[in-house]
């Protein structure tokens, strides 16, 4: 021990960051060698995990009711006081190990990482990140006010979206038109503040180093495994590969619909006019229904579940003063995740819960490994467990199974979740090839080209099954709604490698689930000690960029979808 840590999370619950940098100095600044290493590191993580599942508590009870003052105060002194300060002294702690040159069997990944920060690490970059970080701010607030009026009541454009699934066809092309009105409206001023966010990122990049921001972006998301040219294979595979699918499955639905074109307003709705899926009435039963569908996929998924659901772990329905969205978030001490989801009784809730839920598997599959920083993956393996579950959670969805739907029901959201799979691979290819382009271009600086780009390349992985005539303003201001591009560039073709990931865990159970599940559920435990590509392998699937790849796995989507959709 090179220094006393608290008994439990409980102890860091009030703490202000006078309390915590103690012990980071106390690491920082103890005698540290080959003799002494492997304790060094095991007090630092049970540090983190102390520190972290006080951070997290902090936030989950701050987003299941934000009106608490309290919870609000934990929150923001967590948030803008503790962790940003937090992450600066962890960079000192990595270099201490780095520096070093200690990497055991288990920890080559984790050095790797650490090395690879401080590689890009520049002082200049510090105030430039703040910089951004106030941007955002100044994106968000512009985000965040915009509203709309619908039938005399202002509503914000999220807020439309049940209206494009609205059996009624004009009601559906108001709500996508005005949604998309608030976009075109304040183009300029969203435009603007990219430009500003696009001129300190190239700054970024050159202070590090690196020619263009793109190639910087690559390095800073720890990506080791494949290269900005095999995310141009995989926009090529897309387009090769996935848009003629696209372009079957919307054309069966212009044909269900029997409409003469199919409009950008027609492709939520169910084609047949059905009412919408309702999978649960009351949370109870929401929550108590999970376990059989779980059980059915791994027996040992079942308690885990419950694990959580005994704790009181699972915030899921929607209330008055909760925070939006949907996340999973483990708390590092007890080794136990949380699930936290705004569920309203859509059928989107039922694959938020399976999607948090693979997730919460990984996270205590991987507890079991010693250090906190050998659990937690990039995010291309992360969603790999969580795309796969709801896939292989999705034959058990049916009342015969204790889940939520009859047959029909069941089988039409398998079906709307088939289909959204093979469509999002068209929106994945866009955003990532639109940044690809953009930051390797001068062009890219220009506002008028950045749009017409982005039309270009909405033609090419989209294909034409879909009629935006007289709708190229509509078709722009999709891009100004996807957040990546302000808060998180870079961060999306993760989903789109993953989701090939997940597509290959569910093809092999389809020839035998067990054998599948049991690869899965090793490839889990393994945590970030393996390279992306062994974290795949061990899962029985391969990172795919080409288009046979993709193109059987199409296929294998299509097969399943024509024996659902009888
Ligand atoms: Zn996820």
């Amino acid at each position: 021990m090179v220094t006393a840590l608290p008994e439990s999370p409980e102890a860091f619950k009030n703490a202000t960051w006078e309390d915590i940098l103690p012990f980071y100095e106390a690491l920082a600044s103890c005698p540290l060698d080959a003799g002494n290493v492997e304790d060094w590191l095991a007090d630092w993580s049970q540090f983190e995990s102390l520190l972290t599942e006080a951070a997290t508590v902090a936030h989950f009870l701050y987003a299941g009711n934000t009106a608490d003052t309290n919870r609000e105060a934990a929150e923001v002194r967590f948030g803008t006081q503790i962790m940003p300060k937090a992450r600066e002294e962890r960079v000192r702690l990595q270099a201490r190990l780095v520096e070093l040159g200690y990497a055991p069997a288990g920890l080559e990944t984790v050095v790797q990482r650490f090395r690879n920060q401080i590689q890009i690490f520049s002082e200049a970059n510090v105030p430039l990140f703040a910089e951004l970080s106030n941007l955002e701010t100044e994106w968000s607030k512009v985000i965040g006010a915009l509203t709309v009026e619908w039938e005399g009541e202002e509503k914000t454009p999220p807020q439309l979206l049940p209206f494009l699934e609205s059996t009624d066809r004009d009601v559906r092309e108001r709500a996508f038109k005005l949604r998309a009105r608030p976009y075109i409206e304040k183009r300029s001023a969203i435009a603007g503040i990219f430009d500003r966010m696009y001129a300190i990122r190239e700054q970024v990049a050159a202070n590090a180093g690196f020619d263009n921001y793109r190639d910087y972006a690559h390095r800073e998301k720890n990506r080791f495994d494949y290269t900005p040219d095999d995310c141009f294979r995989f926009h090529e595979a897309v387009e090769d590969a996935v848009k003629p699918a696209v372009e079957r499955i919307l054309e069966r639905r212009r044909r269900r619909m029997g409409l003469e074109r199919l409009r950008p307003w027609d492709t939520s709705v169910d084609p047949m006019g059905r009412t919408a899926l309702k999978p649960f009435d009351d949370i109870d039963s929401f929550i108590a229904r999970g376990a059989d569908v779980f059980g059915h996929v791994d027996p040992d998924f079942r308690g885990y579940y419950m694990s959580m659901v005994d704790a009181k772990l699972l915030d899921l329905e929607n209330r008055k003063g909760k925070a939006p969205g949907g996340y999973c978030a483990t708390l590092n001490y007890r080794k136990l995740p949380l699930i936290f989801l705004n569920a309203v009784g859509v059928d989107d809730d039922l694959r938020g819960l399976l999607h948090e839920a693979g997730h919460a598997f990984h996270s205590i599959e991987a507890s079991r490994l010693p250090l906190l920083f050998q659990r937690h993956p990039g995010s291309e393996m992360a969603e790999v467990a969580s795309m796969s579950m709801e896939l292989l959670a999705s034959p058990f969805i049916d009342k015969r199974s204790g889940g939520y739907y009859d047959e029909d029901e069941s089988r039409r959201s398998r079906i709307e979740m088939l289909e959204g799979i093979v469509l999002f691979f068209s929106h994945c290819a866009s955003v990532d090839a639109h940044q690809q382009w953009m930051y390797l271009n001068d062009a890219g600086r220009d506002s008028r080209a950045r749009d017409a780009k982005w039309l270009e390349l909405r033609v090419r992985f989209e294909g034409e099954a879909v009629d935006w005539s007289g709708l190229e303003a509509e078709r722009v201001a999709r891009w100004y709604q996807q957040p990546h591009f302000f808060s998180s560039p870079f961060y999306y073709i993760e989903y789109g490698i993953a989701q090939l990931g997940a597509l290959q865990v569910w093809r092999n159970s389809l020839r035998d689930r067990e054998e599948a599940v049991r690869k899965y559920r090793e490839a889990l435990a393994l945590g970030a000690t393996r390279p992306l590509p062994e974290l795949f392998k061990a899962a029985g699937a391969r990172l795919i960029f080409d288009p046979d790849g993709m193109r059987e796995l199409v296929t294998a989507v299509e097969d399943e979808l024509s024996k659902l959709d009888v």
